[in-house]
């Protein structure tokens, strides 16, 4: 028997009466966790194995194959997050992009705190696309990708203006512009967010306000790194982007 911290990643039927749980624990990791009974009215654990819950676990956790639960200590749900798509994408999506990046039953280290730190930033309020940002800049490194946001990749001189360059896998000052034609033509403000972003921590943001305009080339920027140099495909990001597009009216009828 094992005691463990848990944020509840997603669910699904399983057989007539049980349920997997995915959740993602501070010691070892993403789990797939087989609950006999869940689907039964009244069953005793229902509350700790909803979406978005948080809670501490007692239980089996097997090397191999699924682990068990026995008992829940105390569990608790992201409320805010609960309520809202948009921000239940948000949260799913990080949680999806985590899932990627750590495989199944090794645990995340640091990583857990800062991914359960990000959630929690959500669900208080904090703009959820630039918690989102913060997150998809730090995994980078996870992924593989490890862009340079100090200095220039080429002479490593600090400069006041840059671009990113995906082909040399960072910033290029404006002498080096020239090496490559499909830099990301970025303004100083997102490089000075991406740069930001790559070294905040988590774990001591407060607040943050950044401009729409800003905001939105920021994603655009994530977009195209993740898409030409990670290329995982998330489910909830497919939500995101196509909540983009839906007119407000739709959204705000939701709340
Ligand atoms: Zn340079």
């Amino acid at each position: 028997m094992a005691e463990f911290s848990g944020v509840v990643v997603y669910r699904k039927d399983y057989r007539e009466r049980d349920m997997l749980v995915k959740i993602l624990t501070d010691r070892f990791g993403f789990k797939m966790f087989f609950i006999r009974g869940a689907r039964k009215r009244g069953f005793r654990l229902s509350a700790a194995i909803l979406p978005f819950t948080k809670a501490t676990y007692v239980g089996t956790i097997n090397d191999e194959g699924l682990s068990f639960i026995s008992a829940v200590k105390e569990a608790g749900q992201y409320q805010a997050i609960c309520q809202d798509i948009v921000l239940n994408a948000y949260a799913a999506y990080i949680l999806g992009l985590a899932e990627a990046a750590f495989n199944d039953g090794h645990p995340l280290n640091e990583w857990y705190q800062k991914i359960e730190r990000a959630i929690s930033l959500i669900d208080q309020g904090l703009d959820a696309a630039i918690v989102t940002n913060i997150v998809e800049v730090q995994l980078l490194g996870r992924f593989g990708v490890k862009p340079n946001l100090k200095d220039c990749v080429i002479c490593h001189q600090e400069a006041t203006v840059y671009d990113f360059s995906e082909s040399y896998g960072g910033l290029l000052c404006q002498k080096h512009w020239h090496l490559d034609p499909r830099r990301l033509h970025l303004d100083r403000r997102t490089i000075y967010f991406l740069r930001l972003f790559s070294k905040v921590d988590l774990m001591r943001l407060g607040s943050i306000k950044i401009k729409d305009e800003t905001k939105d080339r920021l994603r655009l920027t994530m977009n195209q790194i993740y898409r030409n140099d990670v290329g995982v495909n998330i489910k909830a990001k497919k939500f995101l982007d196509d909540i983009k597009e839906w007119p407000q009216s739709v959204l705000n009828d939701d709340k």
